[in-house]
């Protein structure tokens, strides 16, 4: 059994256990201006047509000039999955007809990718770690889009998205749950959001997946795969891989065969169903372009590249971890989102890490979900929450007022030590104060004096008091100690 395969992936069926293997093919668009070829916009939506330029139109004796901006771009990203950067390489022609590609054929890269070899490294929420091998990363042009409802008796083209540049990520079959694969593609996405090279929009269409799935026996050789195509959502992704495996997994136990095809995933029933089997597939008739000559990059171009990477979610995990104390299930939380984790820091700088981890997470991330607020539109600012932290710190406010205080700068806004002073919030660390609160509560109750001589627990009953009696201003530690003493326990 190869050391991937954890017991609990594997899927029990009539005859015993089955393995799944995954591999990705994520397509991400390059954040660029321009297009991969011609200087036309990137910009979604807009008018049909309104983004083309002769050159995504196809027009005869039209040339496609490299962007070097969607170069760097590949480049930046194949750092940031610890790949191979080939210096040289070279885009080739994928031919096939298609109503929205009216080139007749998608200038790609097959042979000679940009990107070689890498690897992604994927937690998971059990604690498990898998290390997904990265086969390569190469830059081909996207397709326009058919629109078919537009009219009853044609059929339409818009060709904006024709010729953006789209960076193909294919992943080894190193995937073994759709668990995995969904912790997978959110990682891929978070690593190209840290680097801006893809803002990893599914809802638009920036970053889709073709999921590869077979099954085997645990420790056999690879079975034939299935490849389901553009499934655009996490979710999907891993609905799409439990069906299809249990669907292999059904026609091997009744003695059939895997027909190797590309598949559809129906996001309606949670189906695949076949597009077309191998025998059917295209010959694509690959050769280098000839309008394009080789890439060639320099050493410096790329080295000038890798020293503007900013720190990557593996890095900063590991510090958050080392360095703050913080559990790796936060900094997981935590790194997640580039904007996220930009909160965190400005919070955390110059305060208690952990304290600052826990207000984050607990208390803003907790409401941003609760009210379906990004974190970058979030009414309590980075500033603010530090404020409160630091009113904690310095005991003008227990821990249960900063609460409160969060709650009134979350809906009224306003600067939370002022919150604290306009509204007498501060902690009464007036020791006289408290006193007087405690020997009142003691000398109206008697009876649970005695019962706390017995059982020293019921001092908690006596600090709740106190509390309520100082509106909670009280700080709980010296309520406490101050009790403990009164009462002899
Ligand atoms: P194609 O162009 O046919 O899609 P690629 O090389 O681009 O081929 O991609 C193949 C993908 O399929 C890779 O992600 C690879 O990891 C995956 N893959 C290859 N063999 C298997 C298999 N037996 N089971 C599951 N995935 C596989
Ligand atoms: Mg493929």
């Amino acid at each position: 059994m190869d050391a991937k395969t954890e017991k609990s992936n594997l899927i029990e069926g009539a005859t015993g256990a089955w393995e799944m293997v995954i591999g990705l093919e994520v397509h991400a668009q390059v954040s660029s201006e321009s297009k991969l070829f011609s200087g036309a916009s990137t910009e979604f939506g807009g008018e049909p047509n309104s983004h083309v330029s002769l050159v995504d139109a196809a027009m005869p004796g039209m040339l496609p000039v490299i962007n070097e901006g969607c170069i760097a771009q590949a480049i930046r990203t194949g750092l940031g999955l610890k790949a191979q950067i080939n210096l040289t390489s070279v885009f080739d022609r994928k031919n096939y007809f298609y109503p929205d590609l009216p080139q007749g054929y998608q200038i790609s890269q097959f042979k000679d990718p940009i990107v070689g070899e890498g690897e992604v490294i994927v937690d998971l929420l059990s604690g498990e770690r898998v290390i997904v091998g990265i086969e390569r990363l190469h830059l081909e042009q996207d397709a326009g889009k058919s629109l078919h409802d537009q009219h009853p008796q044609f059929s339409y083209v818009d060709l904006n998205r024709s010729g953006v540049a789209l960076m193909e990520i294919v992943s080894r079959p190193d995937i073994r749950s759709s668990e995995q694969a969904r912790a997978y593609v959110s990682k891929v996405r978070t690593i190209l959001r840290y680097l801006g090279t893809c803002d990893g929009n599914m809802e638009e269409g920036s970053l889709r997946a073709d999921v590869n799935v077979s099954v085997r026996r645990p420790g056999e050789e690879l079975g034939t795969r299935c490849e389901i195509k553009n499934v655009n959502s996490i979710r999907f992704i891993g609905q799409a891989i439990e069906y299809e495996a249990r669907r292999q997994i059904e026609i091997l136990e009744d003695g059939g065969k895997i027909d190797q095809q590309t598949r559809l995933f129906d996001a309606k029933t949670g189906e695949t169903r076949a597009m077309r089997s191998k025998e059917e597939a295209h010959d694509y008739r690959y050769f280098p372009d000839p309008d394009l000559l080789p890439l060639e990059l320099s050493q410096e171009f790329v080295d000038g590249i890798a020293a503007s990477l900013p720190e990557l979610p593996d890095e900063k995990r590991a510090r958050f971890i080392a360095d703050y104390g913080l559990t790796p299930y936060d900094a997981d939380v935590l790194v997640a989102e580039r904007e996220s984790v930009d909160y965190f820091e400005a919070v955390a700088k110059g305060r208690d890490a952990k304290q600052a981890a826990n207000w984050v997470i607990n208390e803003l991330f907790g409401r941003l979900n609760k009210e379906g607020v990004n974190v970058v539109d979030s009414p309590v600012s980075a500033d603010q929450l530090g404020s409160i932290v630091d009113l904690i710190k310095a005991n003008t406010i227990s821990g249960k007022i900063a609460k409160d205080v969060f709650d009134i700068a979350w809906t009224e806004g306003g600067d939370p030590a002022e919150i604290v002073e306009a509204r007498g919030l501060k902690q009464v660390t007036d020791t006289g104060a408290i006193k007087k609160a405690v020997d009142d509560v003691i000398a109206a109750n008697p009876e649970k004096v005695e019962q706390a001589k017995e059982k020293p627990a019921m001092v908690g009953w006596f600090v709740g008091q106190v509390m309520k009696a100082t509106q909670g201003k009280a700080s709980p530690q010296a309520v406490n100690e101050l009790l403990k003493a009164k009462l002899g326990i």
